[in-house]
């Protein structure tokens, strides 16, 4: 029987059905190349196996819902007493325990170093950042906490088993009583996030003499503090006798068990990464326990930073290949004009330059995840880690911005639209600029490194002048990066973003010629250091008509 006129209306089709039930690790042919030129190949198995797990439909699920029920801060007990809680949805735990189960707080490299493990780790950390990103701010955090804490012995055993668990407590109670922890970190203030030496917060000793290892009362505020129900934070503060900053451990408990002493005023209501935390903060005489060097509190925290930036990194690039993967997918299904999107030629061309990028950006970031590994005094491991860090957090995680929007587009509306993920990953991408030092801040870092780290920054050049022999498009780009170091130095704080591209982009390239296949090495550097990158603009989707599109974007997601 036909329907009634007041019934059916029309039958739903050329829709796409959801992108579940795939490899992250299997399909990515790039990056299972990558782990296994890095050292990490005895992980492979591991990472297959999350691969697998990570995009079961329920997996998939939680990262939705953690991202639209949001954390709720509650000040006050139903008594009026201060408790400071902020409650997450269930979903937010259950990501940061995989993140945990998966040792990526730590576990991996600390707890059993061997080569190839910070490359295994930071290859795991890429496939759960592909999943979702606001669980990630406090395993980052926790990650890079450790090799400071590792210098202060006695603090570090009482902590070592709580930070390298591999279990998610979330209970909100004195570490004594939990199984493990998380630790987060305060520097930005209201007058300065950037220019943290403008801190405000300021620390007394407890007892009559201050200095490593004694315990202080802190006064004052953080604008920024993320995970603020963490088990302690790395903060920033004045110490009383010094002008310079200290770095201060600041626990959630003091050691008589009451809650500490940092009051959370409010909770950020954010653009993106809206499943964490971000609050505001005033310190009431919070107990806290100097850490490092008294007076190199800023030193001691860039440390830190260089390697939650490496995160920011791969937090970024796996944004990107989220991105990639689920327009992939959208375009093999979806039909206009007669054909499959990815049949024609101009979404083709798009779709294999959102691929070229995203597998320079992988590569970038394992390359960097072997120098973190590295003798540290070894100058091509300093080069890499000093300058190519900052210069890969400033062009990595600005390019994922531009990535994120063009990947949505190929989703047309339904790209638009929250009930799909792609309007998440765009509102996540800018805070991987933002925090960990914002664009500017890495480039000018950048400069800072080649002044101080000249004879290492030389090896490494040397190294890609090698490599670039093979292709006078990368000589010149070389080139040009080497002219515009010499600039005068009164005009070069300008060049800085150009400086750091440059950098980023050879890096990229040689790393392409090395080991990527030729075609998919031509194609990047004819874009991105050829002719073609001036006359694009740097647009997605301007590959010349004589590459195989179809090529690069099979290859970039098997399935
Ligand atoms: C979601 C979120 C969570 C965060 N969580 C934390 C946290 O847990 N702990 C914490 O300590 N901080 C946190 N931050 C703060 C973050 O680290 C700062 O926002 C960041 O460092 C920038 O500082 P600012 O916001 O004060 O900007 P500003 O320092 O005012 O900078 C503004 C702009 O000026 C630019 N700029 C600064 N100096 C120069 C210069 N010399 N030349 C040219 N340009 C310059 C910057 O690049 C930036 O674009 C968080 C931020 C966000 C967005």
């Amino acid at each position: 029987m036909e329907p009634s006129r007041f019934g059916r209306t029309h039958d739903v089709s050329n829709q796409v059905p959801p992108l579940a039930r795939y490899n992250a690790f299997s399909s990515d042919a790039a990056l299972v190349d990558a782990l296994s030129r890095e050292n990490g190949a005895w992980y492979a198995d591991t990472l297959a196996a999350a691969g697998a797990q990570l995009t079961e439909p329920d997996i998939l699920a939680l990262a939705e819902q953690a991202n639209r029920h949001v954390p709720a801060l509650a000040t006050h007990s139903p008594r009026g007493e201060r408790i400071d809680a902020v409650e997450f949805h269930p979903s937010w735990h259950r990501l940061v325990a995989l993140l945990r189960a998966a040792g990526l707080q730590g576990t991996l490299p600390f707890a059993a170093p061997r080569p190839g493990a910070m490359v295994a780790r930071c290859a795991g950390y890429y496939l759960h950042a592909q999943l979702e990103s606001g669980s990630l701010c406090p395993v980052t955090m926790t990650f890079a906490s450790i090799p400071l804490l590792q210098r202060e012995p006695a603090l570090y055993a009482a902590l070592r088993d709580k930070l390298l668990s591999r279990e998610h407590d979330p209970r909100d109670l004195p570490l004594e009583r939990k199984t493990s922890m998380l630790v987060g970190m305060g520097l930005t203030e209201k007058q300065g996030g950037s220019d943290v030496r403008s801190n405000q917060t300021r620390a007394h000793p407890l007892g009559a003499a201050g200095g490593r290892g004694a315990e202080y009362r802190l006064i004052g505020h953080k604008w920024f503090f993320s995970v603020p129900q963490a088990d302690a934070h790395l903060v920033l503060a004045r110490g009383s006798g010094h002008e310079t900053l200290s770095c201060f451990y600041v626990p959630r408990f003091t050691p008589d068990g009451a809650k500490n002493a940092v009051h959370i005023q409010q909770l950020k209501d954010k653009l993106g990464n809206r499943s964490n935390a971000s609050c505001e903060v005033e310190f009431f005489d919070a107990f806290g326990v100097l850490i490092g060097e008294p007076g190199r509190g800023v030193q001691t925290l860039v440390e830190m930073a260089n390697t939650t930036r490496l995160d920011c990194v791969i937090g970024s690039a796996a944004l990107m290949r989220a991105a990639l993967i689920h327009a992939i997918h959208h375009a093999r299904y979806r039909r206009a004009f007669g054909k499959q999107l990815v049949d024609h030629a101009l979404m083709r061309n798009v779709l294999a330059d959102l691929a070229l990028e995203s597998e320079a950006a992988m590569r970038l970031f394992m390359r960097l995840a072997r120098a973190f590994e590295e003798d540290a005094d070894a100058p091509m491991t300093r080069a890499w880690r000093r300058l190519v860090t900052p210069a890969a957090k400033f062009w990595v995680c600005k390019r994922a911005l531009a990535f994120t929007g063009e990947a949505l587009e190929v989703w047309g509306g339904n790209g638009y639209v929250e009930t799909g993920p792609m309007a998440r990953f765009y509102r996540e991408a800018p805070v991987n600029s933002i925090w960990e030092g914002s664009g500017n801040v890495m480039c000018l870092d950048v400069l800072r490194a080649f002044e101080r780290e000249a004879h290492a920054a030389n090896a490494m050049l040397d190294d890609w002048r090698d490599a670039a022999r093979a292709d006078r498009r990368v000589e010149i780009a070389l080139d040009e990066l080497l002219a515009l170091l010499q600039v005068p130095e009164q005009t070069r704080e300008a060049q800085a973003r150009r400086i750091a591209q440059r950098l980023a982009l050879v890096a990229q390239a040689v790393l392409m010629m090395r080991d990527a296949p030729p075609a998919s090495a031509e194609a990047f550097i004819h874009t991105r250091l050829g002719q073609a990158a001036r006359d694009s603009g740097h647009v997605y989707g301007a590959l010349p008509a004589s590459l195989d599109a179809q090529a690069l974007i099979d290859r970039a997601f098997a399935q």
